[in-house]
């Protein structure tokens, strides 16, 4: 009696489940895909004025999980679309660049064809300007700058994929140097880093990915240390930023170019990581090797 009951509910069963099979999906998928479709017209049709969308490189999460997106909001800022190479001081004729508030030749106030925010530090030092810096092992240096970065700092009101980056209101300024270094300003650190290397995602995610990940998760409050070239790291700061404006030559980023940090130290060694958001207008993931140095150290 046992056996009989079990396959005539096993005789019912099986047509219904064919039928489910063979007729639900369809309309399932349509009421899915619709419900996908407005979801997604709903997220883009937001009033935000730039709104960069990319596939995360997995820095931040465990390796094997689906890549996340990451979006970054930035400030919309006029800029000119024809920005002429020969500005001239309208009461001297000494030659301007478009981001001068003040004549460098005759001291006149001017009108400045780029208004950009001032950088937290070093707002005064510009392009074609010369800066001395105590290298901790060469002692005074003189270098030329040949490039000016302004970057803008991005945070996250909390964590997660769907919260976006927004600038915090904090720029830090980078220079080129002439002979080759790049001098950063990152919050109250100065760098001036002589090293430079050419970072592939790969290089990125295997020598750094992991500990980055464990420091974001600790939110920067662990001591987080790598070996990486013959040297021992600490982390020091990760972080995520934009570039607000670049001058000057030999320039290989450009304005709008999203990435993240890593700044880990070895005593009064710096190791710089910039690994910018693929796709779109990107830079090359770049790691600077260097020394942590201090703000009276830089006089220009
Ligand atoms: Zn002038």
């Amino acid at each position: 009696m046992f056996f009989e009951k079990s396959w005539l509910i096993c005789a019912v069963m099986v047509p219904v489940l064919l039928i489910a099979v063979i007729f639900l999906p369809p309309p399932v998928y349509l009421i899915g895909a619709i419900i996908a479709f407005a979801t997604g017209w709903i997220a883009s049709g937001t009033g935000e004025m730039v709104v960069e969308e990319a596939v995360n490189k997995p820095m931040n999460q465990p390796s094997g999980q689906r890549p996340i997106t990451t979006r970054v909001v930035l400030t919309e800022r006029k800029m000119p679309d024809n920005i002429p190479a020969d500005l001239k001081c309208p009461s001297c004729g000494g030659d301007i660049k478009p981001t001068d508030k003040k004549c460098a030749f005759c001291g006149s106030s001017l009108v400045p064809l780029l208004d950009l925010p001032e950088p937290a530090k070093l707002g005064g030092l510009e392009t074609g300007k010369t800066v001395r810096v105590v290298h901790p092992r060469k002692g005074p240096q003189d270098y030329q700058v040949s490039r000016r970065l302004l970057f803008t700092e991005l945070w996250q009101a909390s964590r997660g994929p769907q919260v976006p980056w927004t600038p915090t209101g904090n720029y830090f300024a980078g220079f080129g140097l002439e002979p080759a270094a790049y001098l950063l300003n990152w919050q109250d650190r100065f760098y001036l880093l002589d090293e430079r290397r050419a970072l592939t995602d790969m290089d990125i995610n295997r020598d750094f990915a992991q500990y980055a990940q464990k420091f974001a998760q600790s939110n920067q409050t662990a001591r987080v240390e790598f070996s990486y070239d013959g040297e021992r790291w600490k982390m020091v700061d990760i972080g995520r930023f934009a570039i607000e404006f670049e001058e000057g030559e030999g320039s290989h980023l450009h304005k709008g170019a999203v990435g993240r940090f890593i700044h880990a130290a070895s005593g009064n060694r710096a190791l710089v990581i910039d690994d910018f958001q693929s796709g779109g207008q990107g830079g090359q993931d770049t790691l600077w090797r260097g020394f942590l140095i201090i703000e009276s150290d830089i006089t220009f």
